[in-house]
């Protein structure tokens, strides 16, 4: 099997609500998202999709994921896409680095391999069934009472597991943040408090050994080295996501036992294959994990709903779906979906998720 022509949409993705991250550091109000369909000369037809969430987050944005295939498809044309592994070999030679870029490829390719299995990309990935995975809320930064009513919100639509924005230069803000939402919590319910990177590590340390909540805490500062001083000093479990891309930035955190555990997204990691081994190697040590990807529609949360279904419970925390965040849906109906506070992923071979291109537009970019 060949690979014959990769056809790129651009999707204009907007938010139903403007997100703040961090205090306000990082304000958006859409995403700039890549939809990719690989064909092949056997009929086969398998799609991915990129996103960025919003420019300002990641290394990575939206038009750099339609300039980057651009450059690989020229080697990806020929090569057979159920040999994942490879495929990825080649777009490592043929553009090193820029994992971003190559995430939507790579989950086409899986949606071809599981198509030809005849077997969903839970299964392949791993999974013994189509396990719901607990869906997590994200909540954007306030007051506590603004957050507080926001988790209430989601809680109504069935989400027991939350993850609250905090982060910024006010100290004595962050602190109530924290204790007022540890405190408000409904029963049973699990909260993250994730930083984005906002907080200077002396700022970390100062808030979280003045808070009595002892939840879950993400991101504290911009680096690993940041996060592995803080981590060091401090009484609550560390959650790292921005700065883990790599397979060594992995191994250097276990070493350095800079956290707990860490969110596994496809595309800040380059894709399935990549995110599947940082996933293995994970649950060989032990960490607890969020398995979702960085942002986009129903299909790239599917993608990482697969993963997420095929990853032991013990292991995995929750997952976070970011079309809830949009108010266009390119694949309505399709996909991982919160029903009470849960996502199946399709039982259907391959990803189990068909956009229909009339819905699409017209195509960005067609290489053949
Ligand atoms: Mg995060």
């Amino acid at each position: 099997m060949k690979i014959t022509r990769l056809t790129l949409w651009q999707l204009d993705l907007p938010l139903t609500e403007p997100y703040y991250l961090s205090g306000g550091r990082l304000r958006f109000d859409r995403l700039d998202s890549t939809c990719l369909r690989i064909d092949t000369d056997e009929g086969l037809c398998g799609w991915g999709e990129g996103c960025p969430w919003g420019h300002t987050y990641l290394p990575a944005h939206g038009p750099g994921i339609r300039a980057g295939i651009a450059t690989l498809a020229p080697a990806l044309i020929g090569l057979d896409p159920r040999s994942v592994d490879h495929v990825n070999r080649v777009m490592d030679v043929q553009l090193p680095g820029h994992p971003y870029v190559k995430s939507a490829v790579d989950i086409a390719c899986w949606d071809i391999l599981g198509q030809a299995a005849n077997m969903p990309l839970w299964q392949l990935l791993g999974g013994e069934s189509a396990t719901p995975v607990a869906v997590n809320s994200s909540i954007s930064t306030g007051t506590p009472e603004q957050m507080i009513a926001l988790i209430n919100r989601a809680a109504e639509r069935g989400y027991t597991v939350h993850s609250a924005k905090v982060g910024g230069t006010d100290i004595v803000a962050d602190i109530a943040r924290i204790e007022g939402i540890s405190a408000a919590l409904p029963t049973g319910h699990r909260v993250t408090f994730d930083v984005n990177r906002a907080w200077q590590p002396a700022t970390a340390v100062e808030v979280l050994n003045s808070v009595t909540a002892r939840d879950w805490v993400e991101q504290p500062c911009e680096t690993l080295d940041q996060c592995a001083h803080v981590a060091a000093r401090v009484k609550n479990p560390i959650l790292l996501d921005e700065c883990m891309v790599t397979m060594a930035d992995h191994l250097e955190a276990w070493r350095r036992s800079a956290c707990e555990g860490v969110k596994v997204k496809p595309n800040r990691v380059g894709g399935l294959t990549k995110a599947r081994q940082i996933r293995d190697f994970g649950v060989s040590v032990g960490w607890q994990m969020h398995i979702e990807d960085v942002g986009g529609s129903a299909l790239a949360d599917t993608a990482a709903i697969h993963l997420a279904a095929a990853t032991p419970d013990a292991n995995r925390l929750a997952s976070w779906l970011c079309h809830y965040h949009l108010s266009a849906d390119p694949v309505p109906g399709q996909g991982a979906r919160n029903v009470n506070g849960f996502a199946t992923p399709p039982d259907t071979p391959g990803l189990g998720v068909i956009p229909n291109p009339d819905h699409l537009g017209d195509p960005f970019a067609i290489f053949e």
